[in-house]
């Protein structure tokens, strides 16, 4: 008998891509009835990390099947600055032609494919809906941030209808469905502030979500009960949510870092004793607020892994670069030398086999949703340090409504050009690192659960189970 094919359609972002993976990686070992596809875009913002990414996956006989579409060349409404995230839902909106010529030709006029049982679209695919319409299948959301920010983004169309408008910076405290408590408007993630697109575009993707036939979050119940029992009782019409995370790609590392010396490092530090630096894959300081850190960890006297990237040129939006010179040319003069003992800047780094070394005791953040499911799977607190994307709401909920993290900030954006003082770090690394820390004990428990969760009996893989069924039940 054919098996039922899932085609994923991510969003061209490796914090999507990998999870995305994941998550098709646990669906064919977990079920041997279901055959999978991933239909990878070129980023419209250039990059090598995709290509090396899916190529290690292809060469680790992993059973996906990669079709890598054409760069679609598309007319963007205006320049990718006004809003990042409007420039990228239009160049993926205009990939649904080659998206749905890509599975007549290599899905529904294969005889060696399974039978298309549905999509599975990316937050920011959401208009792939209607090429699963036009094939007359179902599509199923795969959500790769937390389930409160899935609220969010479903409360927007219901807000907008209400009230007619954006946000301001300046409405106040705001309370919004799925977060605890009231969120400042002035802390809300720059893309909800921006008025040319950025928040239209996500208001778009949260009406599209409500035409799914299902919402599956990388995140588990445990972490997030709040958000998920709002998702399921306080929205109507909203279709079933499935929490079936921490989905971490365990086994993998990319390609491109030179992980021994790093580790070796690592290896003669005492238990919990080194602080981890590490700031996503777009995460990058200018000068000034390099030295700030440097001056900071110094003053903290902790042990520190600093991962220390490149800021791209200023008027372009690209992942950052390596320092050639070991960062030499932004460090404060002499700060190498007198940190030798204690201390590593590295440029891209293993971060998971980072947390999961003993010897590590505390991680700054910016709060990807990846980096925090990483970091309470490997049981390390974060100090939240937030810096594009949704990732402000993530230290929020993180510090405030979880008390999972200690806080550097929660509101700052790479965009602001504020700084943060080496006083407020010092004094977040040593709160985080402090073994009598509240916070620690938590984030241990937290850590415990989200195996739990993943494991046989566990919530995640009972809502794993219901979503399998389902979408064998919904397939045509
Ligand atoms: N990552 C890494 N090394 C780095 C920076 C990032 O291994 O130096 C990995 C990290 O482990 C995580 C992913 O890249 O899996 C980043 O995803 P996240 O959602 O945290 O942030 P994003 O990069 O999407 O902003």
């Amino acid at each position: 008998m054919k098996k039922a094919e899932l085609v994923f359609i991510p969003a061209p972002a490796l914090g999507h891509l990998v999870p995305t993976v994941e998550f098709a990686k646990c669906l064919i070992q977990r079920d041997d009835r279901f055959s999978v596809t991933i239909l990878v875009m070129e980023s419209p913002l250039g990059g090598s990390a995709i290509p090396a990414f899916t190529k290690s996956i292809a060469e680790s006989n992993t059973p996906i099947r990669f079709i890598h579409l054409p760069l679609v060349d598309f007319s963007p409404s205006q320049e990718v600055h006004k809003s990042v995230e409007k420039f990228i839902t239009e160049s993926i909106d205009s990939h649904k032609a080659c998206v749905k010529e890509a599975i007549v030709k290599n899905v529904l006029s294969s005889s060696v494919s399974g039978s298309l049982a549905g999509l599975v679209i990316d937050m920011f695919c959401s208009s792939m809906v209607d090429v699963g319409n036009e094939l007359g299948v179902p599509s199923y959301l795969f959500y790769t941030s937390s389930a409160a920010f899935l609220g969010l983004m479903l409360y927007l169309p219901i807000r907008h209808a209400q009230v007619g408008r954006g946000f301001e910076e300046f409405d106040g405290d705001l309370v919004i469905p799925c977060y605890v408590n009231p969120i400042s408007s002035s802390g809300l993630p720059t893309v909800l502030l921006n008025k040319y697109g950025g928040y239209s575009s996500f208001l778009y993707h949260g009406r599209r979500f409500k035409e799914t036939k299902g919402l599956i979050v990388n995140t588990f119940e445990e972490l997030e009960s709040h958000a998920v029992k709002c998702l399921k009782n306080d929205f109507d019409n909203v279709p079933p949510v499935y929490t079936v995370g921490p989905l971490i790609d365990l086994e993998g590392e990319s390609d491109k870092l030179d992980s021994d010396e790093i580790m070796k490092w690592l290896d003669n530090k005492p238990d919990s004793s080194v602080v981890f630096l590490c700031f996503g894959s777009m995460g990058s300081f200018g000068e000034e607020q390099v030295k700030e850190i440097a001056s900071g960890l110094e003053q903290s006297g902790i042990r520190f892994l600093w991962s220390l990237r490149k800021p791209p040129p200023k008027d372009k939006i690209a992942e950052p670069n390596e320092y050639t010179s070991g960062a030499q040319e932004v460090l404060p003069k002499g700060f190498l030398e007198n940190t030798k003992e204690i201390g590593l800047v590295c440029g891209w780094a293993p971060q998971k086999q980072v947390l999961a070394h003993k010897s590590v005791g505390g991680f700054v953040s910016h709060c990807g949703w990846n980096s925090i499911l990483e970091s309470l799977w490997f049981g390390v607190p974060i100090v939240t340090w937030p810096m594009y994307a949704e990732q402000q709401l993530n230290a929020f909920q993180m510090v405030k409504d979880l008390g999972l993290a200690v806080e550097v900030r929660s509101d700052f954006r790479n965009t602001s050009g504020e700084v943060v003082l080496r006083d407020e770090i010092a004094r977040a690394i040593k709160s985080v690192m402090d073994g009598e820390n509240e916070v620690r004990r938590r984030v241990k428990e937290r850590s415990e659960q989200s195996r739990l969760a993943v494991t046989e009996g566990g919530s995640s893989f009972a809502a794993f189970g219901r979503l399998i069924d389902e979408i064998l039940r919904n397939k045509p």
